[in-house]
């Protein structure tokens, strides 16, 4: 990664999906929400922190989070997701580039995620080190999709050359 890329611009498009498990704790961007369920799989199961930093890295055409961070590695279990965001932060500046702004949807059936969007919305801003006006945060319900025991995050980010 040490060549620079040459768009002005580039967009990067993320998405991840995690089970909910009970008697883990839940934790979304960052934030820890209370619920009887948490998202299982790959370290601390933050779906959205996951997706962002696959966005981050898809901007830049670099490896998925899945390459680098290999769930199969048992040092990644129960792992603090914003250790994935540095890497993929790190990288999109090596490649001369920072974020612009990132907006994401998450789709599950509960908790309902409007009373927390603000703080989810501020510690995404932090970890990525843009104002709280550039991290979108909608949510929606699996209407129709069969998916109500999952939680799945959609993102999409824009890098500008920096
Ligand atoms: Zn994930």
């Amino acid at each position: 990664m040490s060549s620079k890329l040459t768009p002005t611009l580039r967009i990067g498009q993320g998405y991840d999906s995690h089970e909910f498990k009970p008697g883990i704790p839940l934790i979304i961007g960052g934030v820890k929400l209370a619920h009887d369920k948490g998202l299982g799989g790959h370290s601390d199961g933050d779906v959205l922190l996951h997706a962002i930093t696959d966005a981050l890295l898809g901007a830049i055409a670099g490896p998925d989070i899945g390459s680098l961070f290999p769930p199969s590695d048992p040092q990644w279990k129960g792992a603090d997701s914003a250790v994935f965001l540095r890497e993929a932060l790190k990288r999109v500046r090596v490649a001369g580039y920072e974020l612009v702004n990132l907006d994401s949807t998450l789709i599950l059936a509960a908790p309902k995620i409007g009373p927390h969007a603000g703080a989810i919305r501020k510690r995404v801003a932090e970890l990525c080190a843009v104002p709280e006006n550039c991290v979108g945060v909608k949510a929606k319900t699996p209407e129709g999709t069969g998916t109500e025991n999952a939680a799945i995050a959609h993102v999409t980010v824009l890098l500008q050359r920096g």
